[in-house]
C-alpha cells in the first residue's frame, strides 16, 4: 500500500495517541474549574499551549485554540468585517479563507484577489499596488494545499508593511507548518492560522497566533474562555495531542531534505508518462506536496483504478473531493479544463518510504495504460 494523501490528513503519531488518550482518563476536569481537579486540566492545558507557541516562535499568551484550521481562518477573516473596509487574498487560498471572503463582500468589503502564475506564485508588485490606506487586512497562505505553492511570509510582510501601517497580514500555515520552520516574529505577521491533524496530532483542534495587542472580535457567543478569545471548553486532550505531534526545527530541516529526495524520485519515476504536467515546480512549492495532470485521464476515475490498488491520492483537496466543479486552483494558475480534469495531488510525509514511492508510481503508470483514453 501507499498513502500519498497527507495533505488531506496524516495518521497520528503513536505518541500523540498515546497522549490524548492519558488526558481524557486523567485531567477530566474543566480547566476554568476553580478547584483541583479544574486546574490540574489547566495545568496541562497551559504547558501544551506552551509548547505549541514555542514551536511558532510565538509567547504563550499569543495562543488561541480553536477546532482546526477551518475556524481559525473565519475567526479573524470575519473579525474584519465592515461595510467599506478593504482585504486583499489570492486566488488559490483554502475554501475556508474563500468563502469567508465571499461572506465578506456580501457584508460590503471590497475583497482583491491577487492573480497566480503557472505554478501558483503572486506578484508583490501587484500586492504593494493593491494597498490602500484603506486595507484591513491581507490573507495570503503559506503552501498551497493542492500543489504545493510555497510564499515567503517575510517577504509579503515586508511589502504590507512599507506601504501601511494599518493592514493586518492573517498567513494560513496549515500546510507549511512543521514542514518549514514557523517563526512568527521573523515572519511579522500579526495572525497565523495551523491545524492539528495535518501534522499528525487529533483531528477537530487548531490554532491561531494573535499577536500581543491584537483582539479580534470571537466567531462564537459564550463564556470567557482562553481569556477571552474564543468561547467554549477546549478540547484539552486534543490540545495535548497536538503539542505531543510537534517536531524539533532540526527535525523539520531534515525531514525536509529527505522529502524532497522522495518527491524527485516520484517526478523521476512519472517522467515517462507522455505528456505529463507537473503542477509544482522544484524551488517554488513544498517537497510534501506533488500535483500532477495528465491529459486524456480523469482525476475521479484514476483515484479508484488507484484506490483499488492500495495506492491512496486525491484529486485536488479533500475538503472539495466530492464537488464536481474543476479546481479554483489549478483555474486560477490558468491551465486548461483538460488538464484539471486529469489532475491529481501526491502528499508526503516524514515516514513515507521510497518502496511506496514506487509502488505508488508504478501503479500511476498502469493506469495511464488501461485508463486513458486519447
Ligand atoms: N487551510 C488549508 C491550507 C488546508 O489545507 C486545510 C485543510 O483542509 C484547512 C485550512 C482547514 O483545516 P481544518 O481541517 O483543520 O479545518
Amino acid at each position: 500500500e501507499a498513502y500519498l494523501d497527507n495533505a488531506a490528513t496524516t495518521k497520528m503519531r503513536k505518541s500523540s495517541i498515546l497522549a490524548v488518550s492519558e488526558a481524557m482518563e486523567m485531567v477530566y476536569g474543566n480547566p476554568n474549574s476553580i478547584h483541583g481537579i479544574g486546574r490540574k486540566a489547566e495545568d496541562v492545558l497551559e504547558s501544551a499551549r506552551k509548547k505549541i507557541a514555542e514551536s511558532m516562535g510565538a509567547r504563550t499568551e499569543e495562543v488561541v485554540f480553536t477546532s482546526g484550521a477551518t475556524e481559525g481562518n473565519n475567526y479573524i477573516i470575519r473579525s474584519y468585517i465592515k461595510e467599506g473596509a478593504h482585504f486583499i487574498t489570492t486566488a488559490m487560498e483554502h475554501p475556508s479563507v474563500l468563502q469567508a471572503m465571499a461572506y465578506a463582500e456580501k457584508m460590503g468589503v471590497k475583497v482583491d484577489y491577487l492573480k497566480v502564475s503557472r505554478y501558483g506564485q503572486i506578484d508583490l508588485r501587484e500586492l504593494q499596488e493593491k494597498l490602500t490606506k484603506n486595507t484591513a487586512l491581507v490573507s495570503i497562505m503559506m503552501v498551497n494545499n493542492e500543489m504545493g505553492a510555497y510564499h515567503d511570509p517575510k517577504e509579503i510582510s515586508k511589502v504590507i508593511r512599507e506601504k501601511s501601517s494599518r493592514a493586518k497580514f492573517h498567513v494560513d500555515a496549515v500546510q507549511g507548518f512543521m514542514k518549514y520552520p514557523v517563526d512568527v516574529r521573523e515572519f511579522d505577521v500579526d495572525y497565523l492560522t495551523v491545524s492539528s491533524h495535518k501534522v499528525h496530532g487529533p483531528k477537530g483542534v487548531g490554532a491561531v497566533f494573535v499577536k500581543k495587542g491584537q483582539k479580534p472580535q470571537g466567531l462564537l457567543l459564550g463564556g470567557e474562555q482562553e481569556r477571552g478569545f474564543r468561547a467554549g471548553t477546549v478540547n484539552v486532550p486534543g490540545v495535548v495531542g497536538f503539542s505531543e505531534a510537534l517536531k524539533t526545527k532540526d527535525a523539520i530541516l531534515s525531514d525536509f531534505v529527505r522529502v524532497q529526495n522522495l518527491k524527485e524520485e516520484m517526478v523521476k519515476e512519472l517522467s515517462s508518462v507522455d505528456g505529463i504536467l507537473f503542477n509544482s515546480q522544484k524551488d517554488l512549492s513544498s517537497p510534501y506536496i506533488l500535483g500532477i495532470s495528465i491529459p486524456g485521464m480523469r482525476g475521479e476515475v484514476t483515484l479508484h483504478y488507484l484506490s483499488d490498488q492500495g495506492v491512496y491520492v486525491s484529486t485536488g483537496s479533500a475538503c472539495t473531493a466530492k464537488d464536481t466543479k474543476d479546481s479554483h486552483v489549478l483555474l486560477a494558475m490558468g491551465m486548461k479544463k483538460k488538464e484539471i480534469q486529469g489532475s491529481i495531488r501526491l502528499s508526503f510525509e516524514e515516514e513515507t518510504s521510497l518502496e511506496e514511492i514506487r509502488y505508488g508510481a508504478e501503479k500511476i503508470r498502469d493506469a495511464v495504460k488501461f485508463l486513458r483514453r486519447p
